[in-house]
């Protein structure tokens, strides 16, 4: 099947994906049919977009921030991404998402694709564990999958315990492997099998395990996990090549914070009736 070359920063439409071929599958970035979602990662599994190689949570987390996090928002507030990827600078930070909230991103040093998010002073060099913003400054902090490669991860969590505002919200979400955390060293140690891209794919400084909730509520954040897409049918998954369960992992000061996003108001839609069933790339409620 032929298909169209896409601009590396494809344009979010918020529209329902573009129809698609005889699967039903499309991208939520790219709007782009799918005939099927491409393997990736250590050890590979399908769910990278072949047209904008947006992966699965990447997906998730733009129709999260879209659909639930920025109804939320109004002109003032300010967000704060830690570690940004090229994928967040393209499409989530560094994009219109979470206007009308003002955007900052940090990370230890510029890297090539913090250059995506313009003028404007919305990147700054600092690390994770110290800050430059004021207590109580955020409204919504993001940190995707960061913690891993922060070595003084506990003073970064406790760097976003100080500056989310009493009623803001984190997503520190990360993945968290059986057993107890270690550090990535420890790690290498006991599965000398494991290559160099299985530590840059999931962090270079610490593996998390389940005791990972304990270093949240150790700085000062309640965490709270949450399904992304509760309710949704088993093909609504599959359309849109995601793992039959998506879930994220927030953390607030106060439960303010979590009712803030998640409790009813702006950002409800209104939920499809039962036993219709809604079309495999229409979002249900998160
Ligand atoms: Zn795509």
């Amino acid at each position: 099947m032929d298909r169209p070359d896409v601009p590396a920063r494809s344009r979010i439409t918020g529209a329902p994906a573009a129809p698609a071929g005889h699967s039903g599958m499309a991208c939520w970035i790219c709007s782009r049919s799918v005939a099927r979602f491409e393997p990736y990662g250590v050890p590979p599994r399908p769910g990278r977009c072949p047209h904008c190689g947006a992966k699965p949570r990447s997906r998730a987390l733009v129709r999260l921030v879209r659909d639930r996090i920025r109804p939320r928002l109004a002109a003032g507030d300010r967000v704060l991404e830690i570690g940004p990827s090229r994928f967040s600078a393209d499409h989530v930070i560094g994009s219109r998402l979470f206007a009308p909230a003002r955007c900052v991103a940090v990370d230890v040093r510029r890297r090539h694709h913090h250059r995506r998010l313009g003028a404007g002073g919305r990147f700054v060099a600092a690390s994770a564990a110290m800050l430059a913003f004021a207590d109580a400054s955020f409204d919504f902090i993001l940190c995707n999958n960061t913690l891993p490669y922060i070595r003084e991860d506990r003073r970064a969590l406790a760097e976003i315990a100080r500056c989310l505002r009493c009623d803001g919200l984190a997503m520190i979400d990360t993945h968290r492997h059986p057993g107890t955390t270690r550090t990535a060293h420890a790690h290498r140690r006991e599965h000398p099998g494991l290559g160099g891209d299985w530590f840059a794919a999931n962090g270079d400084a610490w593996v998390y395990g389940e005791d990972f909730l304990d270093r949240v509520r150790d700085a000062g954040l309640e965490p709270v996990e949450k399904e992304l897409f509760p309710g949704a049918p088993a093909e609504f998954f599959i359309a849109n090549g995601l793992k039959p369960r998506v879930r994220a992992l927030f953390g607030s000061r106060h439960r303010s914070g979590f009712r803030r996003f998640f409790g009813p108001g702006a950002g409800e839609r209104p939920r499809v009736p039962p036993g219709s069933g809604p079309p495999p790339n229409l979002l249900p409620p998160v």
